[in-house]
C-alpha cells in the first residue's frame, strides 16, 4: 500500500498534522520512534486564550495567567531591575496540559480510519523513488508514501538525508515543581547576561502550588541546571518546593531557508519553526501544520503537484509568525556576533524580545567605541540599523 503522506515524528508537530489531516481523503501514516508520545517535551505557554479557541483546545487549559514580568538578576540570584511586559486581563496567556492534549490526539489517531500511527518505529533510511518515497525502520519494515513530512525534531533525519540547510541548536531544561507558594497569575523570566548569555530561566505557574521552572541559553552550555537550583534556593516562593519531574531537550535557534524539496516537507522543530528567544514552538508548529494541511489537501487533487507543495514554503515565509521567527533568528545571530567583541559584551540585553514586546536598553558603552565599531563593521552596523528601524515602533 502507498500512503499519501508519511509523517516522521509523533510529537506535537506530527500529532497535530495527523489531527488536521484526519477526516480528509488522504491516507496518512505517522511514525514515532518512542514507545510513548508522553515522554517527549511539550509545555505550551505564550499562547493566548483567544488563540486556544481558534484551535479548539480550550479543554486542555491548565492555568490562565495575565502577567509577564522580567527580572534582571546577578550571579547571586539577587534582583537588580524589573520590567513589566504585560498585564492583560482580557486575553490571558494559557498553560496547556501537554499530557492530556497528546493523549487526546493519540486516541483520535488510533481510532481514525485515514491515519495510521505507529509508535516504537525508528526511521533509519529514506530513499526517493519515482513518484514516491520509501521509508525504512530500524526493524527493516518498509513503507511507501507520495509525500513525506519531517516532523522529527531539530536533529531531523529527514532534513539530513535530503540535504536541507544546517540549523543551529541549543539545550534547555525544565523542572516541574510542587509545593510552591507562587502568584499563579504571573509568568516570570530571570535574566543574567553574564551567566546565562542570551538565555534565561523561567517560572510559569501551573497553579498556586505547581510550576514549570526551566532554563535555556543560546550561547552557554555548562552550569545551567546548577544555576537554576541556586535560583530555586533563593526565591522565597520556591524554597520549600519539591522536584516532581525533570525534562530537557534541544531547540533550534536558527531557521532553515528551505523547508520543501520536491515531495519532502519539514515541520516544527525540524524546520526551525520556533522563536529562539521566547522558546515557544508549540503555537508556531500548529500554525505551520495548518498551512501544510491546506496545501496537501489542495495539491492532492492534482496527484500531488510538486509546485503546489512549494506553496507551503512561500506561505510560511510570508506569514506573520514565520517573519517573526526569521527576524528574531537574524537578531540572535547579530547579537552573538557582537557579543564576541569586548565593547559589546552586554549587547544581548538590547534585543530581548517577548512576543510583540521588546526590551531595549541601548547601553552601548562609550560613543567613541561605537563609532570605531561602525567603521570596522559597516555592513553589520547597517544591518542592525535596518533591524532597529523596522521594529522601533514596538519598543516599550
Ligand atoms: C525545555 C524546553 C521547554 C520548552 N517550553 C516550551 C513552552 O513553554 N512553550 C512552547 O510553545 N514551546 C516550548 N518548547 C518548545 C517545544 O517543545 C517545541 O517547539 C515543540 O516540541 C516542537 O515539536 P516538534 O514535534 O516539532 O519536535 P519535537 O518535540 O522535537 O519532536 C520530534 C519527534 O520526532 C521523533 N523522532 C525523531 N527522530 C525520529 C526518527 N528517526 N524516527 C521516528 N521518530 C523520530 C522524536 O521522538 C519526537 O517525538 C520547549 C522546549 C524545551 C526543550
Amino acid at each position: 500500500m502507498i500512503y499519501d503522506v508519511i509523517i516522521v515524528g509523533g510529537n506535537i508537530a506530527g500529532l497535530w498534522l495527523g489531527h488536521l489531516l484526519n477526516r480528509s481523503d488522504l491516507k496518512v501514516l505517522v511514525l514515532e520512534r518512542n514507545k510513548s508520545v508522553l515522554d517527549t517535551f511539550l509545555g505550551a505557554l505564550f499562547y493566548t486564550e483567544k488563540e486556544s479557541k481558534e484551535y479548539n483546545i480550550e479543554k486542555f487549559i491548565l492555568n490562565k495567567t495575565r502577567k509577564v514580568e522580567i527580572r534582571f538578576i546577578d550571579s547571586n540570584c539577587k534582583e537588580y531591575s524589573r520590567v513589566f511586559v504585560r498585564d492583560d486581563k482580557e486575553n490571558p496567556i494559557i498553560m496547556l496540559d501537554e499530557h492530556k492534549l497528546k493523549l487526546d490526539l493519540l486516541d483520535e489517531l488510533k481510532k481514525s480510519s485515514n491515519v495510521d500511527i505507529k509508535l516504537n518505529s525508528l526511521v533509519t533510511i529514506i530513499t526517493e523513488k519515482r513518484n514516491r518515497v520509501e521509508v525504512e525502520l530500524k526493524n527493516k519494515t518498509k513503507y511507501s508514501g507520495k509525500v513525506i513530512v519531517g516532523a522529527d525534531g531539530c536533529n531531523s533525519i529527514v532534513a539530513k538525508i535530503f540535504n536541507f540547510p544546517e540549523i543551529k541548536i541549543c539545550n534547555a531544561y525544565r523542572y516541574i515543581l510542587e509545593n510552591c507558594d507562587i502568584d499563579s497569575n504571573n509568568n516570570l523570566f530571570y535574566i543574567n547576561l553574564k551567566q546565562l548569555g542570551i538565555g534565561y530561566a523561567w517560572l510559569y505557574p501551573r497553579s498556586k502550588t505547581t510550576c514549570n521552572f526551566g532554563i535555556g541559553s543560546i550561547d552557554r552550555v555548562k552550569g545551567m541546571t546548577k544555576y537554576l537550583m541556586k535560583l530555586k534556593a533563593n526565591l522565597p516562593g520556591l524554597k520549600n518546593s519539591k522536584i516532581k519531574n525533570l525534562n530537557g531537550g534541544q531547540l533550534p535557534v536558527s531557521y532553515r531557508r528551505n523547508i520543501v524539496k520536491g515531495r519532502v516537507m519539514l515541520l516544527g522543530n525540524a524546520a526551525g519553526q520556533i522563536n529562539p528567544l521566547i522558546g515557544g514552538g508549540v503555537k508556531t508548529t500548529m500554525d505551520a501544520a495548518a498551512i501544510i494541511a491546506d496545501v496537501l489537501k489542495k495539491s492532492k487533487k492534482q496527484e500531488f503537484d510538486l509546485n503546489l507543495l512549494k506553496e507551503y514554503e512561500k506561505k510560511y515565509f510570508n506569514s506573520d509568525f514565520g517573519k517573526d521567527i526569521i527576524k528574531t533568528c537574524e537578531r540572535v545571530s547579530i547579537v552573538l556576533k557582537l557579543n564576541t567583541h569586548p565593547w559589546f559584551a552586554d549587547v544581548g540585553e538590547k534585543f530581548i524580545k517577548f512576543g510583540n514586546y521588546e526590551i531595549r536598553t541601548w547601553s552601548l558603552g562609550k560613543k567613541g567605541n561605537v563609532l570605531k565599531f561602525v567603521i570596522r563593521h559597516l555592513i553589520l552596523s547597517l544591518k542592525l540599523l535596518w533591524i532597529y528601524l523596522r521594529t522601533r515602533n514596538k519598543k516599550i
